[in-house]
């Protein structure tokens, strides 16, 4: 508004000033037009309005007398009536239009030019003055709008400068009063919140505390104070913050209770001021205190004397100092009671209803004396509270741990070093056989594997010993297994006695024993220790009760590389040449190649025994059994024969002697006893009731599942019991004689008839004979092939001798008419032998049956039999 205002008198003063100048023109002219006009002299108006025209804002110029007629014009001019012409139609202005008669300036607008009529006065020498014309001069409006121009530009230019210093004073007003305090503000905000206490802020707040002046009163300062304000308050926070967070981790790190409690109370100190504290329960019991029993307040030990836990002197061992105690006993007189300023209860397993008394001055309200807590406080409070309790607890508990980790570690290396002994114990039973404490089969079967290896190596010999017991069974059985257990140990010392102790003697199983023997390049060389080793048993063994045995043994031996380099062949070897040594008078036998081959077939003959039974390639063959009187076939004994695919007919010597050493053994009477039922059922079929005699070897007959057997195949054959008559050899039924009158007696009253085989080559007592409940006696065969003097009174002895025990007599290996016409007149009551038939099969068995006609009776000379 005030440029415009300006401009306005800009322009006025310039047209004034135009005025001013038209004016000066026409006074400088007046009196020369006043001439002329008063001469009417026109030339000379007109020679001056040239002149006037020639000065620079002068457009043009008219002059006319009283009756307003034109006397003169030059340039532009207005006529009477209102219109501009130009007086020089030559020369004719662009802007001007010439029509006939006048030129008429045709300008934008109506006011293109300024006028300015002088009245021109004549005055003579004497008179007054006279008007006689006016002249009026014209200028273009053009000329001031020129000058405007310039003025304009100069006024705007001027206006806008001072606007924009004015903009800077207004600035920096601005800045100097409110922007820089409000800067300050914000810095220290942002100062504030990158603030810990680790990194107070570098801002400096100087310049904030001035503007903070407690005397103004403007927003500024306002808003300044109150940021300090609330700093202030930040600032506590976080050192509370930090305070608590220390407390934190040094609590978590402590390892006694004492820890605990001393760095509570130092943060305690730091977070609310308190002086000292004490732990004491309900009845004020002190457990624990900041301060020495001497520097204590008579309030806080007042209950406590008597309590010895308390330290007397300082004996802390800390940074922290202590007020005088004095100070602490006027604290509390801001106390109204002789209560802490603060407590805490300790929730804490082992703590139960004690407290942490904390003393100081805190904020009290000095009428009440209760403690004025803030909220934010009490908040405070309750983490440390709970802190303390959690590491109290925690602490607790690791002692517990602590204590049970260190009985469970005793407790383990107890068990460890029992577990070590059992252990050892164990790795020794293990290898070891716990009756004579030699190596057991483990053991031997390794150091055998190791003394191949060693000997591989360096060329060495030695010599495997496979040694068994003989009638070992029989002092187990005559004498009891103490008796035997004795025998083996005693036995097994003699042995170890007599081998040197680079050699390995091991008890590989019941009355079984092996021996390594190194370095025996010589076969001398094992004859002398052999004859050693047997010699050792010829001293008597004897017994608890006093009875005296003497043990005796067979030994086998086979040597490492002559004639196996593997384990198994050597065990193998050694085993062969054993039961070869069962035929010698020496009691031992080194394996012989040539001769012990057959065995050997037959010890692995063994093997397939089992296999034999599944494909039927054993059977049965029957020999018949005549009564001696009648010759009427009286009954059959089943022989069993071994039809081998590839070695033929193999007689029962060869196999049952191995079998009865094998497990096999059972399964084998099995099969001939129901393969027995079975051919007596076919017999029975046909109308011929006479029983089969099942030989039953020693150890089959002392197993105890064999009469259920026996009883469960002839109730499934439907057979009654007399058809089957169970041989027992003489041996068997004397060797534990109790046992076999147990067996006996229970066949016999299954119905089955019992008979003794191979009588007389044993040593019966007469007695224990009289009390089985026996059938008949079977003569062995060797008293009947030769008839030598003492063969024939033995004979008569045992027909007598069973006649008068009731009973029959069978006599074995009947080959001539001699011999039988012999029996007849002993009086024997039944026969067997080739005289009267070999063993045949069952199908000729059967033939031979229905070819006796009714009364059973052979046919005589039976010699075509095999
Ligand atoms: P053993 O019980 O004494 O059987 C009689 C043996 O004498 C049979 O031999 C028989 O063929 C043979 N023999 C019969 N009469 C004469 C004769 O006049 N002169 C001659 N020199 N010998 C005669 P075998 O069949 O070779 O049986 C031998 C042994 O095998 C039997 O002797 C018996 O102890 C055993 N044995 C046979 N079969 C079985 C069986 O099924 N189980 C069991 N455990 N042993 C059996
Ligand atoms: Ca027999
Ligand atoms: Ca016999």
């Amino acid at each position: 508004m005030v440029t415009s205002w300006q401009l306005y008198v800009e322009y006025n003063s310039i047209e004034k000033e135009l005025m001013v100048k038209l004016e000066g023109v026409a006074n400088s002219f007046k009196d020369g037009i006043g001439k002329a006009l008063w001469n009417i002299d026109n030339d000379s108006i007109a020679f001056i309005l040239a002149g006037i025209k020639k000065i620079e804002i002068i457009s043009g110029a008219k002059v006319t007398n009283l009756q307003n007629d034109l006397q003169g014009a030059v340039g532009v001019y207005v006529n009477n009536d209102g219109e501009y012409l130009n007086s020089n139609t030559n020369a004719v202005d662009s802007n001007l239009e010439v029509s006939q008669d006048k030129v008429i300036v045709r300008p934008e607008s109506a006011n293109n030019y300024y006028e300015y009529t002088l009245a021109i006065f004549f005055e003579e020498s004497t008179g007054a003055p006279e008007l006689i014309g006016f002249m009026s001069l014209y200028s273009n409006q053009a000329a001031v709008f020129q000058r405007f121009k310039k003025s304009f530009v100069i006024i705007i230019s001027i206006a806008l400068i001072k606007t924009f210093a004015l903009w800077l004073i207004f600035l920096y007003f601005a800045n100097n009063v409110v922007a820089k305090p409000l800067t300050d503000l914000a810095n220290a905000t942002e100062a504030l919140s990158k603030s810990d206490k680790l990194h107070r802020q570098p801002y400096n707040i100087s310049q904030l505390k001035l503007l903070a002046d407690p005397d103004k009163n403007d927003e500024i300062s306002t808003l300044a104070k109150s940021f300090l304000g609330m700093q202030n308050s930040i600032l506590e926070k976080i050192d509370n913050l930090y305070c608590i967070n220390e407390m934190a981790i040094k609590l978590s790190q402590s390892t006694t209770t004492k820890q605990v409690f001393e760095y509570v109370e130092r943060y305690l100190k730091t977070l609310f001021g308190c002086q000292f504290a004490i732990v004491a329960d309900k009845n004020n019991k002190v457990f624990w205190s900041s301060l020495p029993k001497s520097e204590l307040p008579a309030f806080a030990i007042k209950h406590s004397a008597d309590n010895d836990d308390l330290p007397d002197t300082k004996t802390h061992d800390r940074n922290i100092t202590y007020q005088h105690p004095s100070v602490a006993d006027q604290i509390h007189s801001l106390v109204k009671e002789e209560v802490a300023t603060l407590v805490l209860p300790i929730l804490a397993a082992g703590f139960e209803g004690k407290q942490i008394r904390f003393f100081g001055p805190l904020n009290i309200d000095r009428l009440t004396g209760d403690l004025q807590l803030t909220k934010e406080t009490k908040s405070v409070l309750q983490v440390v509270s709970v802190m303390i309790s959690n590491t109290l607890t925690n602490l607790n508990q690791r002692e517990v741990i602590e204590q049970q980790n260190e009985l469970l570690e005793e407790r383990v290396d107890e068990r460890t070093r029992e577990l070590a002994d059992v252990n050892a114990e164990l790795k020794h039973l293990a290898v070891h056989d716990p009756l004579t404490q030699l190596p057991n089969r483990t053991l031997f079967n390794d150091r055998l594997e190791q003394l191949i290896q060693l000997s591989e190596r360096e060329s060495r010999c030695f010599a495997v010993a496979s040694i068994d017991l003989t009638k070992f069974k029989l002092i187990n059985d005559n004498y009891g297994h103490d008796a035997g257990d004795l025998v083996l140990v005693e036995i097994s010392k003699r042995f170890a006695e007599g081998l040197r102790g680079t050699d390995t003697l091991a008890r590989m199983g019941g009355d079984e024993f092996a021996a390594l023997l190194s370095d025996t390049d010589k076969h001398r060389a094992i004859d002398t220790i052999m004859q050693q080793l047997i010699s050792r048993l010829d001293k008597p063994i004897v017994l608890q009760d006093g009875s005296q045995i003497m043990p005796n043994a067979n030994i086998g031996i086979a040597l490492y590389p002559d004639h196996a380099v593997t384990s198994e062949q050597l065990f193998k070897f050694a085993d062969i040449a054993m039961y070869n040594a069962k035929r010698s008078d020496k009691g031992y036998s080194i394996f012989c190649p040539d001769k012990n081959l057959q065995e050997q077939e037959f010890a692995e003959l063994i093997n397939e025994l089992e296999l034999a039974i599944t494909k039927q390639e054993l059977v049965l063959h029957y020999q018949p059994i005549v009564d001696v009187k009648t010759k009427i076939l009286n009954g059959f004994e089943a022989l069993i024969r071994w039809v081998h695919p590839v070695r033929g007919k193999i007689p029962p010597n060869m196999f049952i002697p191995h079998a009865e050493k094998s497990r096999h053994i059972g399964p084998l009477t099995h099969w001939v006893l129901s393969e027995a039922c079975r051919q007596s059922v076919k017999f029975e079929a046909e109308g011929f009731s006479l029983p089969i005699s099942v030989n039953l070897s020693p150890r089959v007959f002392t197993s105890p599942e064999l009469p259920d057997q026996l009883s469960a195949l002839l109730q499934q054959h439907k057979l009654p019991p007399s058809r089957i008559k169970l041989e027992i050899t003489e041996n068997a039924a004397m060797t534990n004689p109790n046992q076999a009158m147990e067996i006996i007696s229970k066949f016999s009253a299954m119905g089955c008839p019992i008979s003794i085989d191979d009588f007389g080559t044993g040593h019966s007592s007469l007695a224990y004979l009289t009390r089985l409940p026996l059938n008949e006696l079977k003569i062995d065969r060797s008293f009947l092939v030769s008839d030598s003097n003492s063969n024939r009174v033995v004979v008569e002895t045992i027909i007598e001798l069973a006649h008068a025990l009731d009973l029959k007599v069978v006599a074995e290996g009947i080959e001539t008419e001699d011999t039988y016409e012999l029996l007849k007149q002993r009086g024997c009551d039944y026969a067997q032998g080739y005289y009267f038939g070999r063993p045949i099969d069952a199908q000729r068995a059967m033939k031979l049956l229905k070819s006796t006609g009714d009364n059973n009776s052979l046919l005589l000379p039976p010699t075509n039999q095999t």
